[in-house]
């Protein structure tokens, strides 16, 4: 197979960059490497900031209605080619190819919650505040602003981000994965056959250097990050120090607490598939279930069946339910937890490393592949327990009753996703109400907020004020301005010296 060179899109065009750095890009269903992708230098961000800077007065100017036109006509675009941007993300990350697809809709979703951006600009008057004075206020753009995203939602991370960045008037740069770097060349194509002028939207691959560069451009006022919690911290703290704002999303450790009276087979069901779908490696995975009462009695057989017969094969094949690994290392580091696990005296019931790869599909030997794993007995001092794995392994944990899973849950360093499974009304809802996580569901095992809801975790699985999207995401690219307006006809009190108050 031949090697493509993927590169940067600055100013409406594709850019080699001066860097000259590259790094391998590969298909993790059969190890090939596929392509090239450039890592920019510093020089390659003014580039693009530079680009970003020219192009955002006249962005900013443009009425909201006639940005929603544009993002409308990339609404129809992106629909019109939304297979092919789902073959290009499992080509490049290895998720199976339907799970690609739902990723592209959800990232979908925000494009159709930006187009209303005209109706969420709108902003707040008070006619009168005193005699003859009106005051209001209303929202207006950063400037340029960046994004950094995750190898696991090539498409949608980016989503979540450039389309309210954008139709609120920011010119936006784009720093993804160099894992899977594809989808953000083929949506930067899009959004210039839709009728954004050049420089709105630019993308920088790149890795660390890159980042560096975007915190630390004078230009650049704001910083979206979604990834693991370390570099979340990192760019936070860095950010603020610039005096920037910064919502830098994190890493996760989801836990699904399964109460006797729970519908099993739906338990079961959700589970399964919240914890292997995408091979784990998604920020709302569940990777611990909370067995309580004698529920693991019913609940790990059924379960150690189910990992056992999960469909691990090539992304592109229709019945996979499961693709490969992203990397060798992400593999190694993977089943580097499952020998901790073991060490640390959990109990294995399914081990994914023993996996059989001669179903995965042709060319596929050399692929990073592994089945699903199962421990019981897993404490809360454990490693497996305490760390995020992002792989498919799933931890049970067995505790008494809802209380020690509440205090169970609460006392983890990460809160991004939570599920419960009940029959019982007055247990979801105190469940609800005494859970400290940003994203609850009750009965749904992956609750991923809608478009207009907003998404994001608590303690450190965000750091930041804002969720991403919705109408957070409005408040977060854009600055709240308040005007007070008189005409010279209405009252004139002459000087004042004392603090004004109302006449
Ligand atoms: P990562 O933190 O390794 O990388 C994320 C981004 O940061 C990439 O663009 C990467 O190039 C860049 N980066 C990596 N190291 C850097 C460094 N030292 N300095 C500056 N930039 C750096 O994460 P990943 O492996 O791509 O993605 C998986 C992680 O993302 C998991 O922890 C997962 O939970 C998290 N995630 C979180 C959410 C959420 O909404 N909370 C969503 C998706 C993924």
């Amino acid at each position: 197979m031949s090697t493509v060179s993927i590169q940067h899109y600055i100013n409406g065009r594709i850019s080699d960059g001066v860097s000259g750095r590259t790094q391998p890009v590969n298909n993790p269903a059969t190890g090939e490497v596929t392509g090239q992708v450039a890592l920019a230098s510093a020089a390659d961000v003014d580039g693009a900031v530079a680009a970003a800077a020219a192009a955002f007065p006249a962005w900013a100017d443009t009425p909201p209605i006639r940005r929603a036109r544009v993002l409308f006509k990339f609404l129809e675009l992106l629909n019109a080619n939304k297979d092919a941007l789902a073959e290009a993300i499992t080509r490049e990350h290895g998720k199976v190819f339907t799970d690609a697809q739902g990723e592209v809709a959800r990232g979908i979703d925000i494009v159709e919650f930006a187009c209303g951006i005209p109706q969420l600009l709108k902003g707040d008057y008070t006619e009168q505040v005193s005699s003859g004075i009106d005051n209001w206020t209303m929202r207006q753009p950063l400037g340029v602003v960046a994004g950094i995203t995750p190898f696991n939602f090539p498409a949608m991370v980016p989503m979540w981000m450039f389309p309210v960045a954008i139709a609120t008037g920011n010119s936006f740069i784009l720093k993804p994965s160099p894992l899977d770097p594809s989808a953000s060349l083929m949506i930067a194509d899009l959004l210039k056959q839709a009728g954004l002028p050049d420089g709105v939207f630019n993308v920088v691959q790149g890795d660390k250097e890159s980042v560096e560069a975007l915190i630390d451009h004078p230009e650049v006022r704001a910083l979206s990050f979604v990834g693991s919690t370390p570099i979340a911290n990192l760019i936070y703290e860095r950010g603020a120090r610039h005096g920037k704002r910064v919502q830098a999303l994190g890493g996760a450790k989801n836990h699904m607490v399964v109460m006797p009276d729970a519908n099993f087979d739906k338990a079961v069901d959700a589970l399964i598939g919240a914890a292997y779908g995408s091979a784990g490696e998604r920020c709302m995975a569940i990777s611990v279930a909370v067995l309580v009462g004698d529920v693991g009695d019913e609940l790990v057989p059924r379960l150690a069946e189910r990992a056992r017969a999960l469909k691990v094969k090539d992304g592109m094949q229709l019945d996979a339910e499961m693709g490969p690994i992203v990397t060798r290392q992400a593999h190694e580091r993977i089943t580097g937890y499952i020998a901790k696990g073991v060490e640390e005296r959990a109990e294995l019931v399914v081990d994914g490393r023993e996996f059989d790869t001669s179903a995965t599909g042709e060319g596929c030997a050399d692929g990073f592949w592994m089945g699903g794993t199962l421990f019981d007995h897993v404490t809360p001092e454990m490693t497996i327990y305490r760390e995020e794995i992002f792989g498919p392994v799933l931890v049970c944990v067995r505790v008494p009753d809802v209380a020690t899973a509440i205090d169970l849950i609460n006392a983890h360093e990460f809160g991004n996703g939570v599920s419960c499974f009940t029959e019982s009304g007055s247990v979801a809802r105190e469940f609800g109400r005494r859970i400290q996580v940003g994203m609850v569901g009750i009965n749904v095992p992956i609750p991923v907020p809608m478009a207009w809801h907003g998404f994001g975790g608590w303690k450190r699985s965000l750091f930041g004020d804002t969720h991403a999207y919705g109408e957070e995401g409005v408040r977060f690219y854009t600055k709240q301005k308040s005007i007070m307006q008189r005409w010279s006809d209405s009252i004139d009190a002459g000087a004042e010296f004392a603090m004004p108050t109302h006449k």
